[in-house]
């Protein structure tokens, strides 16, 4: 079977293409070729002769992942792409269009191993990791279409869709390294944010890495006995834990680490909650992300009403806890991760 050389490294192209005796240089052409004007195929290389053109189409082929699916939320804002690889595994991908730029939210994993009682990727466990390639390919997919039909480009991208990216964790670092390089889309660290469950061991390992992406860590629950029954990592990674290593991360990096926290009505949403939460994360440097539950038909929890998500907020703020309610887009969408994909699935 031939190779997809589509989401190598630059490095990897040279090593592949010099084992077939091709000079080095040329790596640096086919990357420009895959990865800046679009090419699927050796022969639109036009600056790489025909000899050289078929000798590599002997070895690889150039396998971009396919659109199963494409959703546009009503009032045009979110733009969920449903993604087919080589091997028939399907990941979602979304589109977030602000008035600051594009903001793109991709998966790391097809389904996910965390077992959160009210998330959708979940719900069929872990298909497979993702390559840095394919995950590459989701950017590259998404920045595609942005500069073909509205003249736009990716701006800033979260890894929180589908999957936990500290499982995957060589794969994932390997890919923020890679959409960082100037051959493909040379975004920022500080336009990249992870998002982790709370995986003590990889959130200190990041930490060491020297790339500034900022932290997220999905929190959820002010204390032990309502995360553990969220969040079934809670077990392994109590939540004093957690915190201490994000605070670690900040204290490391400089950067400030949000805390995201799902409002679930009667679960994890009362003033109680919100005080103890604000006892729990004083003095780091850190804000909290209030998400308002995106109900999920395979699950039975409630949203809270707008006043119980004000009060809440309002309890932290007065307690000198930077938070911010995030803005839903795309709920007519089921832009909940891993939503879509289960439809796929059943389908
Ligand atoms: N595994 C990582 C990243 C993927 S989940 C993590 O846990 O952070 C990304 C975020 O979406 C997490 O904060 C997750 O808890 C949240 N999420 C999952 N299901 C959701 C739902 N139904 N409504 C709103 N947010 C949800």
């Amino acid at each position: 079977m031939l190779e997809n050389i589509y989401g190598l490294t630059l490095a990897e192209i040279e090593q592949k293409i010099t084992a077939l005796k091709l000079q080095k240089f040329r790596a640096k052409q086919i990357a420009d070729w895959m990865y800046k004007k679009g090419a699927s195929s050796f022969a639109e290389m036009t600056n790489i002769g025909k000899a050289m053109q078929e000798t590599l189409s002997e070895h690889f082929v150039i396998q971009r992942p396919t659109l199963i699916e494409k959703w546009d939320s009503s009032d045009g804002e979110t733009t969920k792409f449903l993604l087919g690889f080589g091997d028939g595994v399907a990941v979602e991908s979304v589109l977030m269009r602000h008035n600051y730029g594009s903001s793109i939210c991709i998966s790391t994993q097809a389904g996910c191993a965390m077992g959160c009682a009210f998330c959708a990727s979940t719900v069929h466990g872990v298909e497979r990791n993702l390559t840095s390639g394919e995950m590459l390919a989701e950017v590259l997919f998404i920045d595609d279409y942005l500069r073909q039909n509205e003249d736009k480009k990716v701006d800033t991208m979260v890894l929180m869709g589908s999957g936990e990216p500290m499982m995957n964790y060589e794969n994932v670092v390997k890919f923020m390294r890679l959409v960082h390089e100037p051959y493909t889309l040379g975004i920022s660290y500080r336009s990249i944010t992870l998002s982790t469950a709370g995986i003590v061991e990889g959130i200190d390992r990041l930490a060491a890495e020297e790339i500034p992406v900022s932290l997220a860590i999905s929190l959820h629950a002010p204390n032990d006995d309502i995360r553990s029954e969220l969040m079934p990592i809670n077990k392994k990674y109590g939540i004093a834990a957690v915190v201490a290593a994000g605070k670690r991360y900040g204290d490391t990096t400089k950067r400030r680490v949000t805390y995201e926290y799902l409002l679930i009505a009667g679960v994890n949403d009362s003033d109680d909650n919100a005080k103890e939460l604000a006892r729990l994360i004083r003095g780091q440097l850190a804000s909290v992300n209030l998400i308002p539950l995106n109900p999920v038909t395979e699950r039975d929890f409630k949203r809270p009403s707008s006043a119980r998500i004000e009060k809440f907020l309002q309890i932290l703020t007065e307690r000198h806890i930077a938070a911010t309610v995030r803005r839903e887009m795309g709920t007519d969408i089921a832009a909940a991760c891993g939503q879509l994909r289960n439809q796929h699935i059943e389908k």
